[in-house]
């Protein structure tokens, strides 16, 4: 196994409105979807798609949306023996309402992935500690994450923490256990009280974590790329320029690919090269893990 995602999946459930109802009113709407999202699974899923063997610790409902996430990962060829239901529980829904000028109104309902507790890695120990990586986000108890980061640096395995959802009540004891802290600008700003307007804020921002013990800090930026920030180095890297038609779950892309090519080189700066690409295709797409591209339109396009 080369990487294990430790997180959230969620189940979108888009209605496609023309006005929202008022209070006791019901009215009807032109189009409804379901996709597969949640950072955790479209992380896993990214780095899937690039070729990684990657195993899944999440918790699903006992509902009707359990059986078709599970199926979701597995067409991905991801592992979901750790994947399991959550008797009692609904899964983690998001009901999504897309207007006419595609503005969106979400609501998350956390369901199953509320019941992620440090047990499930307890039960996954002996095949997790053959991963080469642990892959975290925020969508699931903190103490699940710390347990996670603890359990990366008792067997020497590297951590990467995306902290999105920002929680304020995140441990900085626990991020710099870390290796990798990869947050977006909003996430700095709220992370560290510190202004992220320009290149020069984010820089100060994130030297500022480093300064605290942060390993290495890779804050994405949207179209403007990405800064990489460690005690000896800062190095940006620019985004491709891309006819953007959907940026929902880039961050998410990227941190997938990333995840893949530091597994297979170790080389930091190549992965987030790739990463860049690979994040750049996938807002060229609508959807979340639907618009994640292929290796091969990845090597297409670095060619
Ligand atoms: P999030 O989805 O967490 O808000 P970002 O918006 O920072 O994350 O996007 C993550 C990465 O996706 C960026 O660092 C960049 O590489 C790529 N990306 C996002 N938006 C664009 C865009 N409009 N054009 C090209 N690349 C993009």
């Amino acid at each position: 196994m080369d990487i294990a995602v430790i997180g959230s999946n969620m189940v979108d459930l888009i209605s496609y409105i023309n006005k929202m109802p008022k209070e006791g009113e019901t009215l009807e709407a032109p189009d409804f979807k379901i996709g597969c999202g949640g950072k955790g699974a479209n992380q896993a899923v990214a780095a899937a798609k690039m070729g990684s063997k990657v195993m899944m610790v999440t918790k699903v409902g006992d509902d009707l949306f359990a059986d078709n996430t599970i199926r979701n990962l597995e067409e991905y060829g991801i592992d979901t023996a750790f994947s399991q239901k959550v008797p009692g529980t609904s899964s983690g829904v998001a009901p999504i309402f897309v207007d006419q000028e595609s503005k969106n109104r979400i609501l998350i309902i956390k369901g199953a992935n509320a019941h992620l507790t440090p047990r499930a890695i307890d039960e996954a120990a002996e095949q997790l500690k053959k991963c080469s990586l642990i892959v975290l986000q925020l969508e699931i108890p903190l103490e699940t994450i710390y347990y996670a980061i603890e359990f990366g640096n008792e067997y020497g395995i590297p951590v990467i923490l995306n902290p999105a959802p920002a929680s304020k009540e995140l441990d900085f004891d626990y991020v710099c256990k870390c290796d990798f802290f990869v947050p977006n600008e909003s996430e700095l700003e709220i992370l560290t009280d510190m202004p992220v307007e320009t290149d020069k804020q984010i820089q100060a921002a994130a030297s500022m974590l480093v300064e605290k013990g942060v390993k290495n800090v890779i804050v994405t930026m949207g179209s403007r790329g990405v800064m990489w920030v460690t005690k000896e180095r800062t190095q940006s890297i620019s985004s491709h320029r891309v006819n953007a038609i959907d940026t929902t779950g880039a961050g998410d892309a990227f941190i997938g690919c990333f995840s893949h090519v530091f597994v297979k080189t170790r080389d930091v700066l190549q992965a987030l090269e790739t990463a860049t690409v690979f994040a750049a295709l996938s807002v060229t797409k609508r959807g979340t893990q639907t618009s994640y591209p292929t290796v091969e339109e990845v090597e297409e396009f670095m060619q």
